[in-house]
């Protein structure tokens, strides 16, 4: 009994001890240095500890096991508990949005062209704040703040070839229709999008709330109605770079962003070849040419819910995702969506994206209802605003999500806790701001980006 109690609290020790440790060689891949700092500390004071507890007397070995079993009980029951159950509210958008109302196309505006005159014409409450945003240096400009001359050149070349894309979206389909299941089609189209380079792949019946009512931003004409009567929408998500994503809100944040919309673009016009190759229409969405609202599409489509960042969160990456569709009347077998009310609460009590904000655009409090949909919504003008001052796209609030940590077993264990247990989730965001900070620094960029122009 003596060397029972003495063995089981080594051994508790060393899982403990070396549990830690390995996280922390995982940190010091993901460049996370205080994560670092924590796990090796707690794997040393763990080790002492644990040693130290072994050479007690045998009465005393025995009430500590006792204790520490208890305790492991109590987690276990915890876990199960019902804690923060959400009820599910309507999430469905009563109404189609119009894409002159998006930042982007209001941006786009030159003040005396009769686009200007008739937007600010039917919004005349958005008129201040655009012009304000205009009269600053602009994304990528060499007046913002984080310009940098080398490296601004990747997402000025990235952000070429998404716009040469964008007459690529469409075409005609070939005469003859191809004779397969749409369970066999379906199959077919979500492999090949995942070898054409795709992360995540859902599909789900096109619906009127995902159509912008108008053009705002893509090829063709300014204000005219959009009419899309494809049958099904496939969306697809690339992922973007954890290291490159670390750095937000500097260079890299852009480059990777620009990178990825292009990889998002061209998987979806490559898919849109194939289908219309088949004898089906299609058309890809892509950036700059839209006719859906493509996060919303993506999360009907079962790829993710929305945060209270206002984007898709993935189950694997959280919002660290480009997001692409692939519109069409090929047959197709839809995803189910069910409501992940689990990310749902953890926005509720995290709250780290609207607390690191630089632009404080991301809203505090619980979601709101807008056009009958539930959801958090920032503020899209403060947030533009904010790139146009500092040149880059910030990516801060994507950086500092829990959900965006890198898809490996060690957080993918905690993805799974965190999707089953109201407790777990609790717990889960008690470790994440132990581990990395309540307001984590941004992490080193890769070295080969560190690179300045000689004088
Ligand atoms: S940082 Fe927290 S609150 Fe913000 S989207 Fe991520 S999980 Fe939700
Ligand atoms: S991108 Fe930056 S400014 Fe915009 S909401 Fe995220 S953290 Fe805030």
């Amino acid at each position: 009994m003596e060397q029972f109690t003495q063995i089981t609290l080594l051994l508790i020790g060393s899982v403990f001890s070396l549990s830690l440790a390995a996280f922390g060689f995982v940190s010091i891949a993901e460049k996370e240095q205080r994560a670092v700092r924590v796990s090796f500390s707690g794997a040393v004071l763990g080790a002492v500890f644990f040693i130290l507890a072994a050479s007690l007397p045998a009465s005393t070995r025995a009430t500590l096991i006792f204790i520490l079993t208890a305790i492991l009980t109590g987690f276990v029951i915890l876990f199960f508990l019902p804690i923060g159950i959400i009820k599910t509210e309507n999430d469905i958008p009563s109404k189609r949005f119009d894409e002159r109302k998006i930042m982007f196309a209001r941006a786009n505006l030159k003040s005396g062209t009769p686009e200007y005159e008739s937007y600010y014409a039917l919004h005349p409450e958005d008129k201040l704040t655009d012009d304000g945003s205009r009269d600053k240096p602009g994304l990528l400009s060499p007046q913002s703040k984080f310009f940098d001359p080398i490296l601004f050149t990747a997402p000025n070349a990235s952000f070429a070839l998404t716009s040469a894309l964008r007459d690529a979206v469409d075409g005609t389909p070939a005469s003859e229709k191809i004779a397969l299941t749409p369970i066999e089609i379906t199959a077919y189209i979500k492999e090949m999008t995942h070898y054409f380079g795709a992360l995540d792949v859902g599909i789900t019946p096109l619906q009127p709330y995902h159509i912008y009512s108008h053009t705002g931003r893509g090829v063709g004409i300014y204000g005219a109605p959009i009419e899309l009567d494809h049958k099904y929408a496939i969306a697809l998500t690339v992922e973007m770079d954890f290291e490159m994503m670390g750095a937000a809100p500097y260079a890299p944040v852009v480059m990777e962003s620009a990178k990825q919309y292009v990889e998002s673009a061209r998987v979806a016009v490559q898919v849109a070849e194939v289908i219309r190759s088949l004898g089906y229409a299609a058309r890809a969405h892509i950036d700059g040419n839209y006719q859906v609202i493509a996060p919303l599409v993506a999360r009907d489509a079962g790829l993710g819910e929305f945060g209270r960042m206002s984007l898709l969160m993935t189950p694997q990456e959280g919002p660290r995702v480009r997001v692409g569709v692939v519109t069409t009347d090929l047959p197709l077998v839809a995803d189910a969506r069910s409501i992940d009310a689990t990310t749902i609460d953890f926005c509720n009590i995290c709250k780290k994206c609207a607390e690191n904000c630089p632009s404080k655009s991301i809203p505090f409090d619980e979601r709101e209802k807008v056009d009958d949909a539930a959801r958090w919504h920032i503020n899209p003008d403060t947030c533009f605003a904010y790139w146009n001052v500092i040149g880059t796209d910030c990516g801060r609030c994507m950086t500092v999500c829990p959900y965006a940590h890198p898809n490996n077993f060690a957080h993918n264990l905690v993805r799974w806790g965190i999707a089953r247990s109201g407790f777990f989730r609790r717990f889960a965001l008690w470790m994440d701001n132990l581990f990395y900070g309540r307001k984590p620094a941004p992490r080193p960029a890769p070295a080969w980006t560190d690179i300045s122009v000689k004088q």
